[in-house]
């Protein structure tokens, strides 16, 4: 076991990988039950060699294309950007197949899984998006499905539930505690614990125990491999000015930052879901107003009360009600690398109505932050920015519908 203090000599200060124990700078690890330590260790031991190997990488780009769809395209947004005075694009991650980002690393997972003999797949999912990307690649590759998910969520989301029963998956309801995301993960772990052998856990963001930051970071380090090549035939030049994207746990801006991350010429934009305000109480703003602590097997910012409770958070956008943020964002902030802003719900629902009014595409809520962003930044005619739009906004109509009667 080589110590930290080695480990850190090491660690060559890029943004773009964790040192060989997970950490970024100061956050990251893995902090797990002793009981987990085997499933873990094994996935460390073995996800690079695996993900870099050819045939897996021939297999999983051979979906990308033609089960995803990608590459996703990269639109030059005119109104949108007569609107900033600045050069637009939308990375259009609202067209892959299932109508988000999720897939991207579900596919990934499940390849890595194949070639670790595992035969089952356990995830837990909070508003569905992530379950129904997993029960998706599982029909595809004909594997075991179990999602956790609370009955709360249960009783909220029956589209994706039911999308999830059609797609073969098991959905077992996570009863205990307030029924929510924190307690289906609890059951996924316990999961985990009881079936090391045979069963892979696929987490959905770039959070919990390391090798996952890392892991979830690589597969949706696609989208920003295809915008530098895109931006390049569109203008000749593949570094814009500024990349923005919204952050739940960080997985689709983790994406779209990643080969940009080294690249100091370029803004990095992280947009926060404030909720009804940042200082409310109803908020999901994490960088705002949380502190180092330990959420999900990972070291991070976490919001929480004094004595180290987690706190519920609020934002109308599902995907982005989470209490803390994956390890790599918590150090894009914390030294700087990355611009955190924040958007209410209210913001973001304009933000969706005006980016349907002049492009004619309607946003995931959670993307419509990253939209909404825009208004606070201060952009001018030599500024080329790059906005991922990670997910289509079908899911959200309901809340687009009262918005509507609201106006
Ligand atoms: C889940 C989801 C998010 C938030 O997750 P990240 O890991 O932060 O990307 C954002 N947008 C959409 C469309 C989602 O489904």
């Amino acid at each position: 076991m080589i110590n930290r203090t080695i480990a850190l000599a090491r660690y060559k200060g890029t943004f773009e990988q964790p040192d060989i124990f997970g950490y970024y700078g100061t956050f990251g690890g893995a902090f797990i039950p002793e009981m987990l330590y085997p499933n873990v260790e094994e996935l460390k031991s073995n996800y690079l060699n695996i993900i870099y190997e050819e045939g897996f990488q021939r297999e999983f780009r051979a979906l990308l294309k033609d089960y995803v769809g990608r590459p996703s395209p990269l639109y030059h947004a005119k109104r949108l950007s007569e609107k900033h005075g600045a050069t637009l694009f939308l990375k259009r991650e609202d067209l892959n197949h299932t109508g988000a980002h999720k897939i991207n690393n579900t596919i990934g997972q499940l390849l890595l899984a194949k070639r670790l003999g595992k035969h089952r797949i356990i995830a837990e999912t909070g508003a569905g998006q992530h379950g129904v990307a997993t029960a998706t690649v599982c029909a595809l590759m004909n594997m075991k499905c179990v999602v956790y998910m609370g009955e709360k969520d249960i009783e909220r989301q029956a589209p994706n539930v039911a999308r999830m029963k059609m797609l073969g998956a098991e959905v077992i309801p996570a009863t205990s505690g307030s029924k929510t995301l924190k307690d289906a993960t609890n059951e996924a772990i316990r999961d985990w614990i009881n079936n090391p052998v045979d069963t892979h856990y696929i987490i959905g963001s770039v959070v919990g125990p390391h090798p996952y930051p890392d892991m979830v970071a690589r597969f949706q380090s696609i989208i920003s491999e295809e915008m530098r090549w895109q931006l390049k035939e569109h203008t000749g030049n593949e570094m814009p000015t500024h990349v923005v994207a919204c952050v739940g746990g960080g997985s689709n801006a983790a994406g779209a930052f990643y080969h940009y991350l080294e690249d100091f010429s370029v803004q990095l934009v992280a947009v926060e879901a404030a909720g009804c305000g940042v200082t409310s109480g109803r908020s999901a703003a994490t960088t705002q107003l949380g502190k180092p602590g330990i959420l999900h097997g990972s070291k991070s910012l976490v919001m929480q009360t004094a004595d180290g409770q987690v706190v519920e958070p609020h934002s109308i956008s599902a995907g982005l009600d989470y209490p803390g943020i994956g390890p790599l964002h918590a150090h894009l902030f914390a030294t700087g690398r990355a611009l955190f802003l924040s958007a209410t719900d209210k913001e973001a629902i304009d933000a969706a109505f005006e980016l349907t009014r002049l492009e004619g595409i309607i946003p995931a809520l959670e993307s419509a932050h990253a939209i909404a962003g825009l208004n606070k930044m201060k952009l001018t005619a030599k500024d080329t920015v790059i906005v991922c739009l990670s997910g289509r906004g079908d899911k959200d109509m309901a809340a687009y519908m009262a918005a509507m009667g609201n106006e």
